[in-house]
Parts: C-alpha cells; structure tokens; sequence
C-alpha cells in the first residue's frame, strides 16, 4: 500500500474526502473548515510521521508511543487514536 495518494471518504461529514496534505503536513478534508477534520503532526509533545497520521484517520490505533508528554512536561506511555467526535486521544494499555 502507497501512502502518497492516501485519500479516503471523510467520516465525519461524509461528503468530503480526506487526504494528506504535503504544505501542511496533516491529514485534512476537503471540506475544511466546514468539517474541521484533521489530523496534525504535532500530538502529545510527539511529531508523527505522515504514516502514523493517516493510520489515525482510517481509524487505526498507532504506538504505543513510550514518549507523550502531557500539560505538564510529564512523560508517559500510551497508544493514539481518534475518538468518536474525530479528537486524537490517548488510549492507555489495560493493567495487568
Ligand atoms: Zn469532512
């Protein structure tokens, strides 16, 4: 699978399509502000690389990452994905 003609019908509003963006370095509908979908590569203190972003927006878990950061500065280890309402998030490994 090639990454450079990613583009997908966006799951938010459904009209648009979701591609990577090469001048912005995200992953953004075509329907932009309109739809507000996007996936940027600065996530939790982390730069993701254009692979990561768009396993996000296909819906894909990516990490887990041992080098997020919270509002803090404090490190931490999680997975990313987005939520239902299209928001990157961190999912944290259940304990054992
Ligand atoms: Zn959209």
């Amino acid at each position: 699978m090639t990454t450079e003609t990613f583009s997908q019908p966006c799951p938010k509003c459904k009209e648009g399509v979701v591609s990577y963006v090469e001048k912005l370095n995200a992953v953004l509908c075509s329907n932009g502000k309109k739809c507000g979908f996007s996936v940027f590569d600065k996530q939790r203190g982390k730069e993701l690389s254009k692979e990561n972003m768009i396993a996000l927006a296909k819906g894909e878990k990516i990490g887990p990452f041992a080098d997020l950061k919270n509002k803090d500065g404090v490190t931490y280890s999680a997975e990313l994905k987005m939520d239902e309402t299209f928001k990157v998030i961190p999912v944290f490994a259940p304990k054992k």
